[in-house]
């Protein structure tokens, strides 16, 4: 808890004992009874620093360590109060992490913490070459007859993916939001397209057996 108490110096009080308690800390240092979710970004709720491309590994090792000193049946002997502060910890610390595990999740979070608001509106996009390499991808699967087919271009989506995450992390790192919004939308469009092959796959493999 340490590490925490250095990331935040706001000091509350404990709901409990009244005594001080650093503004997102999870159990008050003084009766040690756990604390109500603070309104802090997800970053800072799992501790680690604010990135696009993450240290999965460590995001992993970051939410089980949370978890399980928060998780509800480790309160099954106390208050109800703590039991209800200890389901809203473990809520708000699953949305975080869902929200950082998941690429687009993700750029969609930074932009938002970036102040980008309707993200939803500005990831449409009339790009025509974007557009056009979409429906290309798209009727290149519509085409493909085996799986293994599907496969090669699954292979391409997911290394245009990839790329679009790597740019992500510098259009970020630059604050060049512009360029980070055009590189989300590109995310969203791709993703779109590696989930229309899932079903695809599905589809062949079922008119084969
Ligand atoms: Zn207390």
């Amino acid at each position: 808890m340490n590490d925490l108490y250095k990331l935040n110096s706001d000091v509350s009080c404990c709901w409990s004992c009244k005594g001080p308690v650093i503004k997102h800390a999870l159990f008050c240092p003084t009766c040690d009874v756990i604390q109500p979710p603070s309104d802090i970004d997800h970053f800072v709720r799992l501790g680690i620093c604010r990135c696009y491309v993450l240290d999965l590994s460590e995001l992993d090792r970051q939410y089980f360590h949370f978890q399980r000193l928060l998780h509800p049946d480790k309160f099954v002997c106390h208050t109800s109060k703590e039991q209800i502060l200890s389901q809203a910890q473990v809520t708000v610390l699953n949305e975080a992490y869902e929200t950082l595990k998941n690429p687009l999740k993700r750029a969609y979070y930074l932009l938002r913490l970036s102040g980008c608001v309707d993200i939803d509106l500005i990831t449409k996009t009339t790009n025509s070459d974007l557009l056009m390499e979409i429906m290309e991808i798209h009727e290149l699967l519509n085409d493909a007859d085996t799986v293994d087919e599907i496969k090669v271009i699954e292979d391409q989506i997911n290394a245009k993916m990839i790329l679009c995450e790597t740019s992500l992390e510098k259009a970020f790192v630059k604050e060049n939001l512009d360029i980070a919004v055009e590189l989300t939308t590109r995310l969203k469009y791709f993703k779109k397209l590696f989930e229309e092959s899932s079903s695809r796959k599905i589809y062949i493999t079922g008119i084969n057996i």
